[in-house]
């Protein structure tokens, strides 16, 4: 079923990014009219590498700026990768509805800020979330099939590690932490709508370029 930019499917998309009810909405989008894409994946596995490859190559995708409480790493920029706020104003956001959905992950807070992504939905625009398990899934429940939930998968438990090991961003203790949670979002995989291994970040970009474009 082709809807027009604009059309029933997008007011319905935009209405719940809004928060507004399901049931109240119009009837919902049917898949492949929606523009929302949500990319998942444990910690380590390449999902800012592909974000970064993404903005470079294809800077007409649109990729939502999230706000975090953690403290930003050697090269990230305010406004860029985060937007990097203290816990104060990290729950004023979230009690003020500004958060589209937020989870608490390895000891920070991470949000998606409502308003931006409601713009560009409301505009018939695609968005990109890059998000985790907790994240996704409120997106899941919020969104339904309106939105397409893609998840990272590493070429290997092992290679995982090093990925994240050798970023040498985390101390010890925070790369056990976040393993133990890779370890459950791992075991999730099958909540989501597609699955790309990140052996290459070009190949994965490309692919991830066709599900975006493909799901207008
Ligand atoms: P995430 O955002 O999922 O936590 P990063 O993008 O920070 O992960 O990547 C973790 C580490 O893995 C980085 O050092 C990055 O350079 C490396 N990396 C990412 N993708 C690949 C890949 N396809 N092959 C090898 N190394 C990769
Ligand atoms: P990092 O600290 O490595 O940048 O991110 C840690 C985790 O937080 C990753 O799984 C990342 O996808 C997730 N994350 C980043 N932004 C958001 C967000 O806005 N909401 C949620 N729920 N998770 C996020």
């Amino acid at each position: 079923m082709a809807v027009p930019p604009g059309g029933k499917a997008h007011e319905a998309v935009a209405a719940r990014a809004r928060g507004a009810s399901p049931r109240g909405a119009a009837a919902p989008a049917a898949r492949g009219n929606s523009r929302l894409t949500v990319l998942s994946g444990p910690s380590g596995v390449g999902k800012s590498t592909v974000v970064a490859e993404l903005r470079r190559c294809r800077p007409e995708i649109w990729i939502s700026v999230s706000v975090t409480t953690r403290k930003p790493r050697p090269g990230e920029v305010n406004g860029r990768e985060y937007y990097f706020v203290d816990d104060r104003e990290f729950d004023r956001m979230a009690a003020a509805g500004e958060l589209l959905e937020w989870a608490e992950f390895a000891g920070n807070k991470y949000g998606t800020p409502r308003e931006p992504v409601q713009r560009r939905l409301e505009q018939g625009l695609p968005a990109l979330l890059e998000i985790d398990l907790a994240g996704a899934r409120q997106v899941r429940r919020a969104m339904k099939d309106d939105a397409l939930l893609v998840f990272l998968m590493p070429p290997s438990w092992e290679e995982l590690v090093r990925r994240l090991t050798g970023r040498g961003t985390e101390p010890p203790e925070v790369i056990e932490r976040r393993l133990r949670v890779a370890r459950e979002e791992l075991a999730a995989a099958g909540e989501f709508d597609e699955t790309l291994v990140n052996t290459s970040v070009e190949e994965v970009c490309r692919r991830l370029v066709a599900l975006i474009s493909n799901y207008r």
